[in-house]
């Protein structure tokens, strides 16, 4: 099967088109939904170590005003264009939607690979976008308010923050214009792993569904799951770790030099640190290595994790995949005709704009953090500790039998910062995946868990614009 010649944002729309006919909301409104508010193109130079001076192009995309700030992450890549900005802002509209987060979709790009500029000059070509934004006025809490993505991540959104505070002195809220910053500065603790956890809560809670699982003919539940991940960068390293310690068995890693193999089951702290002192993936010990990195996606397993760039599986390779279950860690890495593929072959694809959306929960408690002005925890742990303190005291005087230390720390522990964004996010993922298996088993003609999840996505945006009356 060839791959028609859609760009990335064509595929969304594809995706959207196929889903909208699942809905009962007139042309024009669903137009109104799929297009792209605002796409802000900028040029502008920087000057490199060596003197030269370069221009620098750059994107930033509002998809949709109907809730504001606008939400979505920076992207720093090669491949960067305005097309994929543009479908990657679509994509976090419906995601912010799904999971419920209260922002429009947005995204940002430039068009650099970063690995062949400096840290100075990152800082730079960093700093100097900021400020674009600024001046445009494309940033701002409440305005639209950028987060890591590909090829950036906390020291890139640090940056973004200085720059921002001191162009806008005094501003209150100044913390929340960025997120996924560090925590010194007003980052949250569990964003830095959000996406991956959120990977892998999605995941966990369709491999709970008796149904799905007895159609795949697989075990309920995540343990002893083959698991293969393609990309060890943020969302893949996090989402490999946390299967790895619900049980699951990592037995292939992928990354853009190669990949490694190991039938039971890889050590994922240990390969990434064996990456980080080799430079490589590859030789890794005890495991295999497979030389074309691709290959890595063919092998047998019970659920495939592509966590790196889109459309890496495509109509072309997507006959030659033995997953089960694909969960979309990354955006976009299935073309709209692997969906096919795997929809009429009964292969579960759990879409990018539900799975991944741990990351934007995330930011969005580290949003609400930032306005409110104060650490998550801060007030109720003590006060939660003393009370469970009285009533495990009170119930071992009852009873005359003392609970031993580790029991009693279990039910003292009052919430701190990082547990209640595990637990936000573990309730969000769980409560996303109902909304959209609900969609889809009520309504059997839909193909797949997209669509379904686009059916949800469309319906909630549709059902703001028409009780603003915009469309009666
Ligand atoms: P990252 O830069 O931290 O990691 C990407 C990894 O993929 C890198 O290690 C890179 O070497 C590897 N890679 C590149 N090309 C490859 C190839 N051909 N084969 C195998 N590996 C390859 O990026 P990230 O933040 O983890 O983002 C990955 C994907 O997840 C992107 O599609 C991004 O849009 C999406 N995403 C990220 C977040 C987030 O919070 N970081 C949130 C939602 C979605």
């Amino acid at each position: 099967m060839s791959d028609k010649n859609y760009s990335f944002f064509g595929a969304v729309e594809r995706s959207f088109d196929k889903a909208a006919k699942f809905t009962k909301w007139d042309s024009g409104l669903l137009n109104q939904i799929r297009q792209c508010n605002s796409v802000l193109q900028l040029r502008f130079p920087i000057k490199r170590d060596n003197g030269e001076i370069e221009v620098i192009e750059a994107y930033r995309v509002q998809h949709s005003h109907h809730k504001t700030p606008c939400k979505g992450g920076i992207r720093f890549a090669a491949e960067v264009n305005q097309d994929e900005v543009m479908a990657l802002a679509a994509l976090m509209t419906y995601k912010c939607t799904i999971v419920n987060v209260p922002f429009g979709g947005g995204k940002g790009g430039i068009k650099i690979d970063p690995k062949k500029y400096s840290v100075g000059e990152l800082e730079r070509i960093t700093r100097r976008y900021t400020s674009e934004l600024i001046k445009k006025n494309f940033i701002g809490p409440g305005i639209d308010v950028p987060a890591p993505d590909y090829g950036t991540g906390e020291r890139e959104m640090s940056w973004v923050l200085d720059t921002y505070v001191s162009m806008r002195p005094g501003e209150v809220d100044a913390a929340g214009c960025v997120t996924g910053k560090p925590i010194t500065q007003g980052g949250v603790r569990g964003r830095r792993e959000a996406t991956g956890l959120g990977v892998f809560y999605g995941t966990r809670e369709v491999c709970n569904i008796p149904d799905i699982m007895s159609k795949l003919g697989l075990s309920i539940g995540i343990e002893n799951k083959r698991v293969i991940v393609q990309g060890l960068g943020n969302v893949g390293y996090w989402a490999a770790h946390f299967f790895q310690h619900a049980g699951a068995k990592v037995i292939a890693l992928a990354e853009y030099e190669g990949a490694i193999f190991d039938e039971y089951g890889l050590d994922i702290e240990a390969v990434f640190q064996h990456r980080k002192k080799t430079g490589s993936i590859l030789n890794f010990p005890g495991a295999k290595d497979i030389k074309n990195s691709n290959e890595a996606l063919e092998l047998e397993c019970d659920i495939l994790i592509p966590a790196a760039l889109e459309n890496v599986i495509n109509g072309e390779n997507a006959p030659r995949i033995k997953a089960k279950i694909i969960g979309e860690g990354a955006n976009g890495p299935l073309t709209p005709e692997a969906d096919d593929y795997f929809a009429k072959n009964g292969t579960i694809v759990i879409p990018d704009m539900y799975l991944n959306a741990g990351g934007v929960t995330v930011s969005y408690f580290e949003w609400l953090k930032n306005l409110s002005h104060v650490r998550y925890g801060r007030m109720e742990k003590r006060f939660t500790e003393n009370v469970n303190s009285s009533i495990l005291n009170q119930i071992e005087e009852l009873t005359g039998k003392k609970s031993n230390a580790q029991a009693r720390e279990l039910i003292m522990h009052g919430p701190d910062e990082v547990a209640l964004v595990y637990s936000g996010l573990e309730e969000t993922m769980i409560n996303a995946t109902h909304e959209i298996m609900k969609v889809w088993k009520e309504n059997p003609a839909i193909p797949d868990m997209r669509t379904a999840a686009y059916v949800v996505a469309i319906n909630k945006v549709a059902t703001i614009y028409a009780e603003l009356g915009i469309f009666p």
